[in-house]
């Protein structure tokens, strides 16, 4: 099949889907009106359909909102019917339509021919617009609720990783979309990246949080430390894990962590004694790194312009084998270069 008959295909499917939704919200419209579900023996709508569909509550909830919202919405129940609105759309015009239902009224073929037409992205404006000139009173108070809605949860989890969900309003979501679309699309624009558009976002968001932490962002002096402890014989022979607050690291990552402190580090030796404690004074002092970064300007993997100043000082033999800070055993690596340089780079075993 050719790509153009594959969207045609698609098209036609999206169309087909509508109806048969469409025809759906009939049903369970009637449903409602003659009591079917009683009479089937359930004690709900909703219960019965869950028996029906075998789809979850909250599905089968939503779609009972629909089919009462569309009682209400003849145009919107048109259009729908003919295939030519989504679910998804209808669901947001019903929202449009319990918040101002005599102006919808007025307003509803404008609505429905522009929710038809319009980019799904660009819907939402849309009917904030509309929402806005019809009840600037209540457009508020729902930013204002969208507003008291938002929150993130970030919890390390038994499979060993951080899961990050929650909720942003429109204006704070805006600022993380730019903030990560700013790292994660001009590395699209390499051809040799070959990450996810996926893990690109995630190497975004830690590349965000890294450039806070190190205040290369600019801020304050005071700036927030994370504290790594690694027992000095991990950090030195370069096997084992170290337990860290949100799950494990390998020993190489804790090498690399401590290979460029801007990370404050704790290493204690064998009897768990601290030997060596760093809080803000640096491994690579400010003096040797402004100098570092006089001599590199950028990051020294070869082909990478990554700017001094989110880079890492890299010790080419590490201090931990006794390799001295000093600007001929440094070198400026970018983060992903420099997590390469510790992964691929043979461990100079000690004698
Ligand atoms: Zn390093
Ligand atoms: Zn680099």
């Amino acid at each position: 099949m050719t790509p153009a008959g594959l969207a045609d295909g698609l098209r036609r499917i999206a169309e087909l889907t509508a109806r048969a939704d469409a025809c759906r919200a009939e049903y369970i419209a009637e449903a409602e009106r003659t009591d079917a579900a009683r009479h089937e023996g359930y004690g709900s709508t909703t219960a019965w359909l869950m028996a029906l569909s075998g789809d979850p509550a909250a599905v089968c909830r939503s779609q009972i909102a629909v089919a009462a919202a569309l009682e209400g919405m003849p145009e919107t129940r048109e259009a729908f019917a003919a295939g030519a609105l989504p679910e998804s759309r209808v669901r947001v015009l019903a929202q449009a339509q319990a918040l101002c239902p005599e102006q919808f009224a007025k307003d509803e073929a404008a609505l429905v021919s522009q929710a038809a037409t319009v980019a799904s992205t660009r819907l939402p404006q849309v009917l904030e617009a509309w929402k806005r000139t019809t009840d600037p009173q209540a457009a508020e108070a729902e930013a204002e609720r969208r507003h008291a809605l938002r929150a993130l949860h970030v919890s390390p989890v038994w499979a060993g990783m951080v899961h990050l969900n929650g909720d942003l309003d429109p204006e704070g979501g805006l600022m993380v979309l730019a903030a990560i679309r700013s790292l994660s699309e001009a590395a699209a624009l390499d051809a040799n990246d070959t990450r996810t558009p996926a893990q690109r976002q995630a190497d975004a968001l830690v590349e965000i949080c890294h450039r806070h932490l190190d205040g290369s962002l600019g801020g304050s002096a005071h700036r927030p430390q994370v504290t790594v402890t690694v027992p000095w014989d991990t950090l030195a022979n370069g096997a084992g894990l170290v337990d860290i607050e949100t799950g494990a690291i390998s020993a190489e990552a804790a090498r690399r962590l401590a290979c460029d402190a801007t990370i404050s580090r704790v290493v204690l030796d064998a009897d768990s004694t601290p030997i060596g404690v760093s809080r803000d004074r640096r491994v690579v002092s400010r003096a040797l790194r402004k100098a570092l970064d006089l001599r590199d300007q950028h990051c020294t993997h070869p082909g990478c312009d990554m700017p001094a100043r989110y880079c890492d000082a890299h010790h080419i033999i590490h201090w931990a084998d006794g390799g001295k800070t000093e600007i001929a055993n440094l070198r400026l690596l970018c983060r992903a270069h420099h997590r390469d340089a510790h992964n691929h780079q043979p461990y100079p075993r000690r004698q």
